[in-house]
């Protein structure tokens, strides 16, 4: 592959060495049990790698966001996925960018040990949606707490979490003069709040990817809980949000390289009609051109890096990037799929677990049409079309 060896070699060695330890067998069993890869998360969390965005002064490595891309795409490459995870590397972007001093000295040392897992992010709602500034979960001040009620849907991880950030409105949507007014972020203890105002009911879904969805009946939190301003809560995701489309887009290119890795292999050992399958074109152009929409896709996930990296607006290319890199890696996953025939269905050749996985980039954490909104709206000034 063209990135095969990069500025980021010593990163990629040291990810797929500990990718080594926890081969397919072990994601396929997970898998089959719908259960959490709970080894793999703690020798990543061990080593150090979920706190590498995480500044120096409170623990972490403080990398720049290529190179936390490059862990995420080195374990979707080596096989694995880093959906299980993912959250623990960039939810704790809102604390770094808009936590008080208070917070980020208590919190920001123990996400970095792992001693405290934030893995999770509330937004989506049942009955709003991607219209986002319509969420309907309030917070409300009473006696020095916040006193949330209302429901989200689709919240990954909670059962793997102890902290989670909750966006609600403080102000009602009447009373504000822009839509995104109004709306707060929250840390919520989840151990705390569980079975106290909070009722988790896990959702089962097409991939292993643990969600819930969540009932608030007035669950009281301090005051102090509140993270960023108080009615900013959507500029304080915002911010987060570019950082997780890139890492996404990563996890994409990685997923996308696997799927063109195992088509390769298999179309060149598969004989059929007395010669390797590969020797066709009909299988070996849809593979060249995955590869080669790929590698596109990964120009633009660079560029993403680059314009969080230099502290610039990267809305963008995080969304470009998150968008062709997850088209790409569904495209190869479908061509390595094909490429497999019968086998690309039975669950030993992981082709079928990696292609649900993959398959999921395309809707959440932003679906396509979104995407498409963001561009037709901001960047080519049409009218908004919602
Ligand atoms: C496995 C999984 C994990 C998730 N984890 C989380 C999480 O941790 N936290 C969280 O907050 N959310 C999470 N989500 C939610 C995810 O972000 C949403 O599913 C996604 O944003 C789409 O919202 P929706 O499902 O309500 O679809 P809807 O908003 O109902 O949209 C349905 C379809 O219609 C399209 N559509 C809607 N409006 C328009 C329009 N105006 N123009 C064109 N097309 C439109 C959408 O693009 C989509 O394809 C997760 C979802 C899944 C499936």
């Amino acid at each position: 592959m063209l990135h095969e060896t990069d500025q980021y070699q010593e990163i990629r060695d040291a990810i797929r060495h500990l990718c080594q330890q926890f081969p397919d067998e072990y994601f396929r069993k997970i898998d089959e049990q719908r259960g959490y890869p709970e080894q793999f998360v703690d020798a990543l969390t061990r080593a150090g790698w979920m706190a590498a965005l995480i500044p120096q002064e409170y623990g972490g490595s403080g990398l720049t966001m290529a190179e936390a891309s490059v862990i995420m795409e080195e374990i979707n490459r080596s096989g694995g996925n880093s959906g299980a995870c993912h959250g623990q590397m960039y939810v704790m972007n809102a604390i770094v960018r808009s936590g008080s001093d208070k917070q980020k000295r208590d919190l920001l040392p123990r996400i970095a040990s792992g001693d405290l897992r934030i893995q999770s992010m509330g937004v989506t709602e049942p009955t709003t949606g991607s219209d986002t500034t319509k969420l309907k979960t309030t917070a409300t001040k009473k006696d020095g707490r916040w006193v949330i009620n209302g429901q989200k849907v689709w919240i990954s991880r909670i059962q793997h979490s102890d902290m989670m950030i909750l966006l609600a409105r403080t102000t009602p949507l009447a009373e504000v003069q822009k839509r995104s007014e109004g709306l707060s972020c929250f840390l919520i203890d989840l151990k705390e709040a569980v079975g106290q105002g909070l009722t988790v009911q896990p959702i089962l879904n097409m991939v292993n990817h643990e969600t819930n969805e969540l009932f608030f009946d007035n669950l009281e939190i301090p005051e102090e809980n509140l993270l960023g301003p108080e009615g900013k809560g959507f500029k304080t995701l915002l911010d987060g949000l570019n950082a997780e489309r890139t890492l996404i887009a990563a996890e994409c290119i990685g997923d996308g390289y696997w799927f063109i890795d195992r088509a390769t292999k298999y179309a060149k050992e598969r004989v059929v009609f007395g010669r390797p399958i590969g020797q066709n074109q009909g299988i070996q152009f849809p593979i060249a051109e995955s590869l080669i929409e790929l590698e596109a896709a990964n120009l633009m996930r660079w560029k993403a890096c680059e314009k969080i990296d230099g502290h610039e607006n990267a809305g963008a290319a995080a969304n470009m990037a998150k968008h062709l890199a997850a088209k790409a890696s569904w495209e190869a996953a479908n061509v390595c799929l094909q490429t497999h025939g019968g086998f690309g269905f039975a669950c030993e050749y992981d082709v079928e677990r990696k292609f649900r996985e993959t398959r999921l980039y395309q809707v959440a954490p932003i679906s396509t049409n979104m995407i498409f909104s963001y561009v037709a709206e901001h960047i080519l000034g049409l009218p908004k079309s919602y």
